[in-house]
């Protein structure tokens, strides 16, 4: 343990055996928790027995707490940051706090491990090699729906978080505007004693928020896979694409990148440049 550090340190998002032996050990030693709400906290580290003095970090407060937290620190003190549960920063107050340590130059240290993002991601059964998280989207429905739209074409993975009685009218809105087809994944109560993950499309998701099949209690993150290329270049108008570049460019630079942004073979849209009055090899721009 050095002083004058600022631990980020990641606590359990259900089950308290998921508390690392180092997160253990940097909250037992600090001098200060900085925490989203002591009394959450304190019953944490009353269950293992850990006695160290608490400071409240939340929303409402970070700005001002966050300049007497750097202080601590400057003055040699070592503080760890949690939050109600899971890592903190990850929906979870403590920017400020981390802007702050940087801009005055005070060492951070992540203590990491559980996040719902990561738990749930681990288990969905979606491609995760990119993934995009969302956090939570808003919680009016037009706000909602027109957020969706924007992502309607992301190939990435998309992670949410949902509060719980928003999830069903989230989900509804997700099989309206991505498609009922669409591959999803919802992970209710991860690590807790009603842990439940089920993986389907969207509608039957909705279906089964509706039915009570997964009921509509506990702490929800949903996964949703992203766009297929496909969808993608359904929105890509091949025609205008090729025509709008052919004159500026040779034929097999323009077919390159119009096979870059949809799923056609280069030798289809040759034939379709030709088709169309292109001459193969002899657009050169002047
Ligand atoms: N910082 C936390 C993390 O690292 O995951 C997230 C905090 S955010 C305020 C709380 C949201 O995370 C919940 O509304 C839910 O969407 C998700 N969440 C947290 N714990 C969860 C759990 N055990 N199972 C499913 N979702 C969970």
């Amino acid at each position: 343990m050095t002083d004058g550090i600022l631990y980020v340190v990641a606590t359990p998002i259900g089950n308290r055996d998921d508390l690392s032996p180092r997160a253990l050990a940097v909250l037992a030693e600090v001098q200060i928790i900085a925490s989203e709400d002591t009394r959450h906290t304190g019953r944490l580290l009353s269950h293992f027995a850990i006695k160290t003095q608490q400071l409240a970090l939340h929303e409402h407060n970070e700005a001002e707490v966050s300049e007497r937290i750097i202080q601590l620190l400057t003055d040699g003190k070592s503080v760890a940051l949690v939050s109600d549960a899971g890592t903190p920063l990850i929906s979870d107050p403590g920017f400020r706090l981390l802007r702050l340590a940087h801009q005055q130059g005070v060492p951070v240290s992540p203590i990491p491990g559980p996040s719902a993002v990561t738990a749930a991601l681990s288990v969905a059964g979606v491609p995760t090699d990119k993934f995009c998280f969302e956090g939570f989207l808003p919680a009016k429905s037009a706000a909602r729906r027109a957020r969706l739209g924007e992502l309607v074409d992301e190939p990435r993975t998309l992670v949410f978080y949902e509060a719980v009685h928003r999830v069903k009218s989230m989900l509804n809105d997700c099989a309206d505007i991505f498609g009922a087809d669409r591959k999803a994944f919802s992970g209710r109560e991860l690590s807790k004693l009603h842990e439940q993950c089920v993986h389907a499309t969207l509608g039957e998701l909705a279906a089964m928020l509706d039915s009570a099949a997964i009921p509509a209690k506990g702490e929800f993150v949903i996964v949703i896979s992203g766009a297929a290329q496909a969808r993608l270049s359904a929105h890509v108008d091949i025609d205008a694409l090729l025509e709008k570049l052919a004159p500026l460019m040779p034929d097999r630079q323009a077919v390159d990148i119009v096979a870059a942004v949809s799923d056609q073979r280069r030798n289809d849209l040759y034939r379709r440049m030709l088709e169309l009055g292109g001459k193969t090899g002899d657009h050169k721009p002047s």
